[in-house]
């Protein structure tokens, strides 16, 4: 049975004209499902006993189990959740100066087979549906108590390699009369697929672009990111000039140094040929530990003299605080089965 939790709000009037209802008996629905977030039709009161049971026979509520859950000395908290098929996924939930922000799955496993990233190394399973997405917004509010106010689409999988879903999930996070997350509050990252870009860009989302770039040239580029193979940075750069163009939003960059590998000089002006001009900001980050590969951190002297040089050389950069890596919480670190460490639940 699908969960009623795929459906944005134009879908679910569609779907009450259709059951004999009134369209707005659809944002009494959305009501109970994102605001007060319930998990049964049962508890929406203000629909009628025949029309939960209606609604009871068709749909099902998306729900998850919190197999497991760790708190990171920094505060940024790691659940582990339970889907109904048993697989299992992970969501982080980081606490910043402007708010609380999370960063959710899009599948399970991932494909892109990036060298330093362990959410791909297990393989993949499948895609999550759009109330899956969503689900982990609602299941850490609840559980924390709290309210988030940024979502970054930069857990386990690929976004883009999820297109519609994803796409869906944002439109319904972002409806007023649910959970009211503002595009401009969302964050898409991806490894590079170009076409899906330009999907994205006339989509008319005010949603951030992330790109993991990670290397100048081609050649580094594709022996750390096989999707390089396919798509070159020459086509992801016209694709992000595209971005920019159609939505005027300043795209991300992310950059993971990694010490001999990415962090030199001439690395540092490649990135200035690449991105002079551009409406863009690079985001810095230390490679994280994974345990299938060994890749070392740059020291943070070279980072702080990289984003130095970026700076004065007119490209905005920042290091981006590494948060919860004591937990396998960082960035890289999310995997689709169970991870070790302290458990809290
Ligand atoms: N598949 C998407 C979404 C994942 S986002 C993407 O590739 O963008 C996760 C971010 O963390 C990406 O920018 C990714 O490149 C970066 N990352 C992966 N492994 C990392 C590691 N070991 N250290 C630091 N960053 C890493």
């Amino acid at each position: 049975m699908t969960s009623i939790k795929n459906y944005n709000l134009n879908e679910l009037k569609q779907i009450f004209l259709e059951l004999g209802e009134k369209q707005y008996r659809a944002e009494q629905v959305f009501k109970w499902l994102y605001i007060d977030k319930a998990n049964s039709f049962d508890e929406m009161t203000n629909l009628s006993i025949e029309l939960r049971k209606k609604l009871k026979q068709n749909f099902e509520i998306t729900e998850y189990t919190i197999l497991k859950k760790q708190v990171s000395k920094d505060g940024t908290k790691k659940y582990l959740f339970r889907l109904s098929d048993k697989n299992t996924i992970e969501t982080v939930l980081m606490e910043y100066k402007y708010g609380k922000s999370i960063c959710v799955s899009t599948q399970i496993g991932c494909k892109m087979g990036c060298k330093f990233c362990a959410s791909t190394g297990i393989g993949f399973v499948r895609n999550l549906t759009s109330a899956e997405i969503i689900e982990q917004i609602l299941a850490v509010e609840k559980d924390e108590n709290v309210k988030v106010s940024n979502v970054v689409f930069m857990g386990i999988g690929e976004p883009l390699d999820n297109y519609d879903n994803v796409v869906n999930a944002i439109r319904i996070i972002n409806n007023q009369k649910g959970i009211n997350i503002g595009a401009r509050h969302m964050s898409i990252s991806t490894s590079g697929l170009v076409p899906r870009i330009y999907n994205l860009a006339d989509e008319n989302i005010q949603c951030t672009l992330s790109i993991s770039l990670h290397a100048t040239n081609n050649k580094k580029r594709s022996s750390l990111m096989p999707i390089n193979n396919l798509y070159s940075i020459e086509e992801l750069i016209k694709a992000c000039k595209y971005y920019i163009k159609k939505t005027n939003r300043r795209v991300s960059f992310e950059y993971a140094l990694i010490k001999g590998e990415n962090d030199t000089l001439d690395d540092a002006k490649g990135l200035i040929r690449l991105l002079k001009g551009m409406l863009c900001h690079v985001n810095l980050i230390q490679v994280n530990k994974i345990e299938t590969r060994l890749f070392e951190k740059s020291n943070n002297e070279n980072i702080i003299n990289f984003r130095n040089y970026l700076n004065e050389n007119g490209i905005v950069a920042t290091i981006r605080r590494e948060l919860g890596s004591d937990i396998e919480a960082a960035c890289g670190q999310l995997r689709r089965s169970a991870a070790t460490g302290n458990v809290l639940k």
